[in-house]
């Protein structure tokens, strides 16, 4: 019975959306206390990211996949086209900017967000780029700037279906910057990675267009 009420309050925030999709409650997509409930995730997650791509210089994930919150926001943002949903995973990701160590990471340092793109022919489709409205939020809330360098020069097949060999050759060779001047200090955003052969493609790209550090922060590991 409560997991028929919370798919009822999933598809609720669908069509109203200032209904929370977790608890029922009358406020935002998800309302504040379920943003603060959600666990951020432990750095193992990160390290098994870094142990196998070699251009990511650092990564930080931002939560457990396996909450279904996340999970169904994530689902809402794909296949359902909700901007709604992209808005509360930017906010998910300032609430990690806040707790984390990216935080002092970063203080007074000079980097531009570096959103995943999507090739044209898949955001003609979606209408938005995901990995582009939560970097909008964050963007907004740490006063840095959003470069658009980065092209998606391949569309390719969507990783879940392949296994890790096939996608880090499905994604070899992607991305390309726009021309050869990248941000010196990259930070990419994703919403989610399963073996990092994405991010590490774009960051390859971003080196070789003249970053020096290129670092990323993603939504969750599948
Ligand atoms: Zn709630």
């Amino acid at each position: 019975m409560k997991y028929l009420k919370k798919i009822g309050n999933f598809l609720m925030s669908l069509v109203a959306p200032q209904v929370c999709m977790q608890c029922g409650a009358d406020d935002e997509l998800v309302c504040c206390d379920c943003i603060e409930k959600i666990t951020i995730d432990s750095l193992s997650s990160a390290q098994k990211i870094l142990a196998v791509n070699e251009y990511i210089d650092q990564v930080w994930i931002a939560c457990d996949y396996d909450a279904k919150i996340v999970h169904d926001l994530v689902f809402s943002a794909k296949f359902y086209g909700s901007r709604n949903a992209c808005r509360v995973l930017g906010e998910i990701m300032f609430r990690f900017w806040q707790v984390s160590d990216i935080h002092t990471f970063y203080q007074g340092n000079q980097f531009s967000f570096v959103p995943i793109p999507l090739h044209r022919v898949r955001r003609y489709q979606r209408g938005f780029n995901q990995s582009e409205l939560i970097a909008k939020v964050l963007s907004e809330q740490v006063n840095m700037p959003i470069s658009d360098c980065l092209q998606r020069v391949r569309n390719t097949k969507q990783q879940v279906k392949l296994d890790a060999h096939n996608r880090k050759v499905n994604v070899s060779k992607c991305f390309m910057a726009k021309s050869n001047t990248a941000p010196k200090n990259c930070l990419i955003i994703d919403d989610v990675v399963t073996t990092g052969a994405t991010i590490n493609d774009a960051a390859r790209a971003l080196k070789q267009a003249g970053a020096e550090c290129v670092n990323a922060l993603i939504v969750a590991k599948h």
